[in-house]
């Protein structure tokens, strides 16, 4: 079976001066995921340690330096699916767990499949996943940020446009021909307070069937969870087409279906991965059987 690896760190407006650290943060990423599949490990340990890497580099709008919701407070979402036995597990305004991949792995492996705040976070430390302060995670660059926002609010329209941090998103195929995908967040600088995206709903923002491929998006998550734009990239990919091919024809139904503007990173099972976008930048990286060293790209 084909190794394969792609991540991605956000798509959107990324400014010059973040590109930088986009690119390194994304290719660390994928290096960490690789080693986990090169020494044999499962695709969902692969997809698990690269999350883990973006969610603490401050760098992505994930676990620390997240962004802050209007009362100045994280709330974090993640998703994570096995694409062998379609087992899927997903938290979502969760604000005291560091790293919020490791939490949806634990509720995959339990008898639900979604955990929400106070609920998601007595299940972590039922498993023995310590709690942080929230405060914690907060950067000094997204405090600024938030601050920002209080004296000049944006327009609701605007609003999804002023963070220029991204999501993180990682997809993986093993040494098993297994494939899995995940996706962590902060979700939409200056949210409401309680205010769900598309990156914890399965389907939305993550998806995986090892029958065809794997999938993490990114962007605007009210637009991408209506067409449900996980799923519909991995269905892109019957048939065989570049996985490219297939993040480009989902990321067409986002826009011309409604108005939407993101990114989808893709693996299929012959381990060829594609992306697409149609943002000013997306942060990505990725590596495969046969390459010497990651790509890594914003
Ligand atoms: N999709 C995420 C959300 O809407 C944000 C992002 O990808 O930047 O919460």
């Amino acid at each position: 079976m084909t190794l394969a690896l792609i991540v991605h760190g956000g798509s959107g407006d990324i400014p010059d001066a973040d590109v930088e650290p986009h690119r390194r943060g994304v290719a660390v990423a994928a290096h960490v995921g690789w080693e986990v599949l090169l020494k044999g490990g499962s695709a969902l340990d692969a997809v698990e340690a690269a999350i883990v890497v973006m969610e603490d580099d401050p760098a992505f709008d994930a676990g620390t330096g997240s962004v802050l919701n209007r009362a100045g407070e994280i709330e974090m979402d993640a998703s994570i699916m096995d694409g062998a036995t379609l087992d899927a597990g997903a938290v979502a305004g969760v604000q005291r767990v560091k790293n919020p991949i490791r939490l949806a792995r634990r509720v995959m492996e339990s008898e639900v499949t979604f955990l929400i705040a106070r609920g998601a976070e007595q299940f972590a430390q039922q498993v023995g996943i310590p709690l942080s302060e929230n405060a914690a995670l907060r950067t000094p660059e997204q405090i600024a940020n938030w601050q920002e926002c209080l004296a000049n609010p944006p327009a609701p329209a605007q609003a999804r446009f002023v963070s220029p941090q991204g999501t993180v998103g990682c997809v993986a195929v093993d040494r098993d021909g297994k494939i899995a995908a995940g996706t962590s967040t902060g979700g939409m600088t200056f949210k409401r307070v309680g205010r769900v995206g598309d990156s914890p709903l399965i389907g939305a923002g993550v998806y995986a069937d090892h029958l065809l491929g794997g999938a993490s998006a990114t962007g605007w998550g009210e637009a991408i969870t209506r067409v449900v734009l996980s799923k519909v990239a991995v269905d892109a990919l019957a048939g065989g087409p570049e996985p490219s091919e297939a993040a480009r024809a989902a990321i067409e139904r986002l826009a011309t279906r409604v108005g939407g503007t993101g990114g989808v990173i893709l693996a299929d099972t012959a381990g060829r991965v594609g992306h697409w976008y149609n943002t000013s930048r997306m942060a990505r990286a990725y590596i495969a059987e046969g390459m010497e060293t990651v790509i890594a790209s914003c």
